[in-house]
């Protein structure tokens, strides 16, 4: 995509998180932008960071540590937020901020043993299913606080908050009901006891929704670098 559109669109969406945050009585400063760079190439991400953008979450394990590898000369955060599968936590706890999508106990405890003792604590998210069958993907919302114990007790790893893909609808109201199940969830965990600081949830469709619900990262690929070509999604 053209330079000066990235950054055009990164200014954009800034100054969007600005207005719905102040809008409902937040203040934007709460809210960080994670930009989605999947399928994009590691040149759009120079220009992403020329305009300001540090956080960049990334899908596909391969295609992300190719770009880890040909940005390593910039001080970008990097946030796995794509499906885990086993044969790939080391990858991710070794080249990875933070992983949004932790959906259970064994690829946990994997993640703690794999990340390296001269790292940082890996920041974490754990994928909750609030849409029912129509899931991308997560854990039902009753096994919530066994997986955030567990974790807990894991050194190597920093249980950060909860993390949302609901089922991509029009109807704001079903987007505002989905965000707010989520939020209710991180109040319920903080009440037993596991105090969290993020709600990964909002994306290009739906961040005006996810901000007045409390996310304080929305996830957002579209509406900076383009649209994505069709055969490389899964
Ligand atoms: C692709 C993706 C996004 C960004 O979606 P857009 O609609 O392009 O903003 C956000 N979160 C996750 C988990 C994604 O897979």
């Amino acid at each position: 995509m053209n330079m000066n559109d990235i950054a055009t669109n990164i200014a954009k969406i800034r100054s969007q998180i600005d207005t719905y945050a102040s809008n409902c009585g937040r203040n934007p400063a709460h809210i960080q932008l994670l930009a989605v760079s999947k399928t994009k190439p590691a040149e759009d991400i120079r220009t992403a960071y020329a305009a300001g953008q540090t956080a960049f979450g990334e899908n596909y394990l391969q295609e992300a540590l190719s770009k880890i590898g040909q940005l390593q000369d910039l001080p970008l955060e990097w946030h796995f937020i794509g499906g885990i599968q086993s044969n790939k936590t080391r990858a991710l706890a070794e080249n990875f901020d933070w992983v949004h999508t932790l959906a259970s106990e064994k690829h946990a405890r994997r993640l703690n043993d794999q990340r390296p003792d001269s790292q940082p604590a890996l920041n974490v998210c754990i994928q909750i299913n609030v849409s029912g069958e129509a899931s991308k993907g997560g854990i039902e919302p009753e096994e919530i606080m066994p997986l955030a114990q567990a974790i807990t007790e894991m050194p190597n790893l920093n249980l950060r908050g909860l993390m949302a893909i609901p089922a991509p609808t029009d109807d704001i109201d079903e987007q505002h009901q989905a965000f707010a199940r989520l939020a209710k969830m991180q109040q319920a965990m903080q009440q037993a006891g596991i105090d969290t600081d993020t709600l990964s949830m909002g994306m290009s469709d739906d961040m005006q929704a996810a901000i007045e619900q409390g996310s304080t990262m929305v996830r957002i690929g579209t509406a900076i670098f383009g649209k994505r070509s069709a055969s490389v999604e899964t």
